[in-house]
């Protein structure tokens, strides 16, 4: 039986560019070196920073490779928080953990959630009516795909002389993302979301304001993540991206077309299958619904026994399920946010895969639907 990969939010299959780039570039040295092997690591370093510049419309030097979407998260939002620790954090209520913890940690004003998934745009104006040391909001939630208003948050917060981290984690690869025209003073971006290896994440950030280090070493990369530089990562994250942006306005269309295939071959044949974030601007691959009356968690390991890999979406603390937070912000009722299921849907999903799934799945809620809620 093939297995049916719907969790490519979570992670992306590595693409075969990628993989050859990486052992091409994987015997390169020190690229801090001044000597002949240490410059050779440079040039791929740059090449691989010039890439990523052309496709996020950003200047290399604004390019910074750190571990994961996670690292480059905290480096930003920390690193301005502490720059100005007498001024509160404003963020939304559904931010990954990346950014919700560190936010957590200071003083925050939180903007609203519309029922539909998008950050209120008048919460976002009144809140930055103020200076704070950084607003935050991501470009797109990783569990409903729902597009955020950036560009109300860059305005609101220019106006009152706030730097601004965008976490374009899920976006970036598979919407147009330009760092100039967007206006942010940072955003991160994770490689393993668009086919590029695990472990790398990146951070642009502008010449000015730059968040304060929070790591201590040996000044690399502007002193914002000193550390000896992993080339090889840089150089496959470089053309994973590459790749991913010659096709996204292809793929893009190809994978929303199949997403509203599954959306209404599920609707049509499960009763009362409550969609998130429908009618929204939303990313092209997501997919989340709730199937009340059914455990997200049992919905999940039912659809991996016949073969098809999703996810509840929400990150669950010590294997206990847990409402996501992202749908309780968005006036979901608890029991809602606990039957939900994200399929998420990436460049090796066919038609074939949607018309399994939308067969196996009445079966598997039904099953899922008399074990019932603990
Ligand atoms: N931000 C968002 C929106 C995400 O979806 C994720 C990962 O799922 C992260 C940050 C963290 O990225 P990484 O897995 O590279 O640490």
């Amino acid at each position: 039986m093939k297995r049916i990969y719907l969790d490519y939010a979570a992670t992306a299959p590595l693409r075969e560019t990628a993989r050859q780039a990486w052992i091409e570039a994987s015997g390169a040295l020190n690229p801090g070196g001044q000597y002949g092997s240490g410059r050779a690591a440079n040039a791929l370093l740059s090449e691989a920073r010039e890439t990523i510049a052309e496709c996020l419309d950003c200047e290399p030097i604004e390019v910074i490779f750190c571990g994961s979407g996670t690292e480059a998260d905290n480096l930003a939002v920390a690193g301005f928080a502490q720059a100005q620790p007498e001024l509160p954090v404003a963020s939304s209520p559904i931010e990954h953990p990346a950014v919700r913890e560190v936010v957590a940690r200071h003083e925050c004003e939180y903007f609203t959630v519309s029922p539909g998934g998008a950050v209120d745009e008048d919460s976002i104006r009144s809140v930055l009516s103020t200076s704070h040391s950084v607003a935050t909001m991501m470009l797109a939630n990783n569990e409903t795909g729902v597009v955020q208003p950036v560009e109300t948050l860059v305005d609101a917060a220019a106006a009152v002389d706030t730097p601004v981290h965008v976490d374009a984690v899920q976006a970036v690869g598979h919407i147009h993302v330009s760092f100039r025209a967007l206006g942010a003073h940072t955003l991160a971006a994770s490689a393993h979301k668009f086919g590029g290896p695990r472990g790398v994440g990146l951070l642009l950030a502008r010449r000015s304001p730059v968040p304060q280090p929070i790591l201590c070493g040996g000044g690399q990369q502007r002193g914002i993540r000193p550390g000896t530089v992993d080339v090889a990562g840089a150089v496959a994250t470089a053309a994973a991206l590459r790749e991913a942006c010659a096709e996204m306005s292809v793929e893009k269309q190809r994978l929303e077309d199949v997403r509203e295939r599954l959306r209404s071959g599920l609707r049509g044949s499960i009763d009362n299958v409550l969609m998130h974030g429908e009618g929204q601007q939303l990313l092209p691959g997501h997919l989340h619904f709730s199937v009340p009356g059914a455990e997200g968690d049992s919905l999940i390991m039912l659809a991996d026994s016949a073969g098809i890999e999703c996810a509840t979406g929400s990150a669950c603390a010590a294997g206990v399920n847990r409402a996501s937070e992202v749908l309780l912000a968005m006036g979901v009722s608890e029991a809602d946010a606990r039957s939900a299921v994200r399929m998420t849907l990436g460049r090796t999903t066919c038609e074939e895969d949607i018309a399994r799934v939308v067969e196996e799945f009445p079966r598997i809620v039904e099953m899922a639907r008399v074990a019932g809620m603990c």
